[in-house]
């Protein structure tokens, strides 16, 4: 995240916070890593407490006309937003993949999807609903916006995380203040900038921060509402900062995702399916597949069709065409991962794939594919978010379904077979926020996401997502 000022040359500074509409800076700066060379390449104004106060209060002074707007002429400004979006794709993608590490392909596919399911979004419609009506009372069920909303988003997927969130809080007539990770800041604060055109001023703030700029909103007196998406232990935190004002908090958090592989499949035709679920952005993904669960008599065909995926994807520096694994964002979290990848190798489990960490400036990691792994180690309870997964034998559907649930996580999971339905009665049991069969990740504008048990509260996306950001309101009016 920083480096000496004097190490620093031919960096980016283009970059500005975007407060009531114009392009601010401040005192403070962020330097930005590339992570497939490790080096500084841009930096970006980091904001304070003074400038958290007056996006505040800019979001807090356009409230109510953005209130009063209809939802058709809201629905209008997100629409000329992302079609903004859309025509930036190639420029935000580069940078995308110079923050973040993903491959160039895969930041553009981030771009058109944070468009596309935002537009989706605001076809979806929020009416009042008539509970009662009769001779003596009518009562009617209303939604009303929230006020200022905060937005919170990590490093590993900047756009597409801020755009569910952004656009329910918009669409549904809140105003917003938006802070990405202070790793991964450029995207979004280009985001700001494209958005300047489109929205009256001070309906969307844009600040880049630390933590503690995050953490300062979870306190913030004027703010109603934080859409916080990241790790568990910090959604902790916010969940108690937002206590002191009874602020409405929406919680995306982590997860270790099981996958259950029944005895009937086809290894060759899953594998790569399992596999690319498990690794896509070198596995730092909420909803990637953390553990997979493979009946013993799939198990070493599974084992052995995954280690073979793995060995054929390239991984290498975004930019490159060919690249299929990006690095992993940041220093601390390869660290982490080389640490989980370091105590999988001491405690005897068999890698089957990967597992040599080269000695490079960037953060690479390759992706390894480990067997024969105790349950109770830290790769299978903890989330790894990175590019090395477990794969547990079982011989008892009712055991594979313990083990997949005997976790504090719970945000999505999966099984696999030849036969759906009988996949499907084995994933209804799984304590997750979604239950796929025959395919893992995948998120729709109309459809909710969001996690069970330690993996958050509320859901993201569809008719329950908006209505995180609205305030239910009876009516009850007497007739006579
Ligand atoms: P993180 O929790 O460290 O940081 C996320 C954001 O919160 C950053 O902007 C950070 O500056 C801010 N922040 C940190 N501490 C805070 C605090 N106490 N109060 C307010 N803000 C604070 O997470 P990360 O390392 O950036 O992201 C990785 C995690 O995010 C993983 O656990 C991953 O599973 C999770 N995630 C969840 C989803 C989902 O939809 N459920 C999606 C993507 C990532």
């Amino acid at each position: 995240m920083s480096a000496h000022p004097a190490e620093i040359t031919d960096i980016r500074t283009d970059f500005a916070l975007l407060i009531d509409g114009a392009a601010a800076t401040s005192t403070s700066s962020l330097d930005v890593i590339n992570p497939a060379t490790g080096q500084v390449f841009a930096r970006c104004p980091a904001a304070g407490r003074d400038e958290l106060d007056r996006a505040v209060a800019a979001a807090r002074r356009a409230f109510p006309a953005w209130r009063d707007m209809s939802y058709a002429q809201r629905a209008e400004c997100i629409h000329r937003f992302c079609e903004s979006l859309k025509q930036h794709q190639v420029e935000l993608a580069r940078l995308l993949t110079m923050e973040q590490g993903k491959p160039l392909s895969q930041a553009k596919d981030e771009i058109t999807r944070a468009a596309t399911q935002s537009e989706g979004m605001t076809r979806i419609p929020i009416e009042p609903e008539v509970l009662e009506d009769n001779s003596q009372r009518r009562i009617e069920l209303q939604w009303f916006p929230l006020g200022v909303a905060g937005i919170i988003t990590p490093w590993n997927a900047p756009i597409n995380l801020a755009a569910g969130p952004l656009t329910s809080a918009l669409y549904t007539g809140n105003c917003v203040v938006l802070k990405p990770s202070p790793y991964t800041p450029l995207c979004t604060l280009k985001l700001g900038e494209i958005a300047r055109a489109h929205f009256p001023r001070g309906v969307i703030n844009v600040l880049a921060g630390g933590d503690d700029l995050g953490r300062w909103m979870t306190e913030h007196s004027d703010i109603d509402k934080i859409g916080f998406t990241g790790s568990v232990e910090a959604g902790k935190e916010v969940m108690a900062a937002a206590a002191k004002t009874l602020k409405r908090v929406t919680l995306e958090l982590g997860g270790n995702d099981a996958a259950i592989v029944l005895d009937d499949v086809d290894p060759k035709a899953v594998a790569p399916k399992l596999f690319f679920a498990s690794f896509v952005n070198s596995g730092q993904v909420c909803m990637a597949i953390k553990r997979i669960y493979a009946h013993e008599r799939v198990y070493d065909a599974i084992c052995g069709a995954l280690a073979d995926e793995a060995r054929k994807a390239k991984v290498g520096s975004g930019l490159d065409p060919d690249t299929q694994l990006g690095p992993i964002q940041n220093r601390e979290q390869y660290d982490r991962v080389v640490g989980i990848l370091e105590e999988t190798k001491r405690s005897g489990a068999r890698i089957l794939a990967g597992g040599d960490v080269p000695a490079t400036a960037g953060y690479f990691i390759p992706p390894t594919i480990v067997a024969d792994i105790d349950e109770h180690s830290r790769l299978v309870r903890e989330e790894q978010f990175g590019p090395i997964v477990p794969v547990l034998k079982f011989t008892d559907e009712e055991d594979a379904l313990r083990r997949a649930n005997d976790t504090r996580y719970g945000l999505s999971g999966s099984v696999w077979s030849s036969n759906p339905d009988r996949a499907a009665a084995l994933a209804c049991r799984l304590e997750v926020g979604t239950a796929w069969v025959n395919h893992h990740r995948a998120t729709s504008a109309t459809v909710p996401f969001g996690g069970a048990k330690e993996s958050g509260i509320g859901r993201v996306y569809s008719e329950m997502g908006l209505k995180a950001y609205l305030e239910p309101r009876v009516v009850s009016v007497l007739k006579s």
